[in-house]
C-alpha cells in the first residue's frame, strides 16, 4: 500500500476522532443542573414561605378570637349576674360587652378570609410540586440518555484510538510527522484525486503532478500543499 494511501486512512480515523470529540464535548455542557428545576424550585420555597406566613397569621387571629370570646363571656356573666346595680355601670358594660362582639365579628370574617387564603396556597404549593417532580423525572431522564451517549462515544474513541495506532504503526515515523504537521495547518493533510483535480483546493492538476501521484512516492498538490492521493 503506497504511503499516500495509508496516510489518507489515517486521516479519516483523524477526522472521526474529532468529530466524536465534539459530539462529546457538546454532550458534557448539557450535562448539570437544570435551569427549569432550579426556577421551579425557587417559586415552590416561596410558596411555601407564603403558606407557613399565612399559617401563623391564622393561628394568631384564632388566638385573639379565643381571647375575645373569654372576654365576652365573662362581661356578660357579669352583665347578668345581678351585681351590678347602677345602671350608668350597666349601659356602659353593655357597650363593652357590645364592642367586644363587634370586634370579635370582624375577626371571625377575617379568619374565614385568612383560611381561604391558606386554602388557595395549600393548592398551589401541592401543583408547583407536581410540576417540580415532572421536571425532576424528564430531567433524570435525559441525563441519563447524555451518560449512556457519552458512555457509547468514549468507548467509540478508544476504538478509533487504537485502530490510529495500528495505522500508525505500519506507516514512517517521519511520514506521520510531516502528516501531523500538515494537519495541523490545513485541518487535512491528504486530498484525494479525482477526475485530475485536488479534492483539498479543486485546482487541476498539472500532467506532472499527476504522473507522479500514480508512483509510489509521496506528492504535494503545487496549489495547496496536501499531500495527494490517487484513490
Ligand atoms: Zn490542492
Amino acid at each position: 500500500m503506497g504511503v499516500a494511501k495509508q496516510l489518507y486512512q489515517l486521516q479519516e480515523v483523524d477526522l472521526e476522532i474529532e468529530s466524536k470529540e465534539r459530539t462529546l464535548s457538546q454532550i458534557a455542557s448539557q450535562l448539570g443542573e437544570s435551569q427549569a428545576v432550579v426556577r421551579v424550585q425557587n417559586q415552590l420555597q416561596l410558596e411555601q414561605q407564603r403558606l407557613e406566613e399565612l399559617r401563623h397569621k391564622q393561628h394568631s387571629v384564632e388566638w385573639e378570637i379565643d381571647d375575645l370570646v373569654t372576654k365576652v363571656a365573662a362581661a356578660e356573666e357579669t352583665l347578668f349576674s345581678g351585681r351590678i346595680k347602677n345602671p350608668k355601670e350597666l349601659t356602659n358594660l353593655q357597650h363593652e360587652v357590645e364592642a367586644l362582639k363587634a370586634k370579635r365579628d370582624q375577626l371571625e370574617e377575617k379568619a374565614l378570609e385568612i383560611m381561604d387564603q391558606v386554602e388557595q396556597s395549600e393548592t398551589s404549593v401541592a401543583k408547583i410540586n407536581n410540576q417540580l417532580e415532572t421536571l425532576k423525572a424528564e430531567w433524570q431522564r435525559q441525563q441519563q440518555q447524555l451518560s449512556d451517549e457519552m458512555e457509547r462515544l468514549k468507548a467509540i474513541l478508544s476504538d478509533l484510538r487504537q485502530k490510529w495506532q495500528l495505522l500508525s504503526e505500519e506507516i514512517e515515523p517521519q511520514a506521520i510527522g510531516f502528516y501531523q504537521e500538515l494537519r495541523k495547518e490545513k485541518g487535512t493533510a491528504v486530498a484525494r484525486v479525482e477526475q485530475g483535480i485536488c479534492r483539498g483546493c479543486r485546482i487541476s492538476l498539472p500532467t506532472t503532478d499527476l504522473q507522479r501521484v500514480r508512483g509510489d512516492n509521496l506528492v504535494q498538490c503545487s496549489s495547496c500543499g496536501r499531500i495527494l492521493f490517487l484513490a
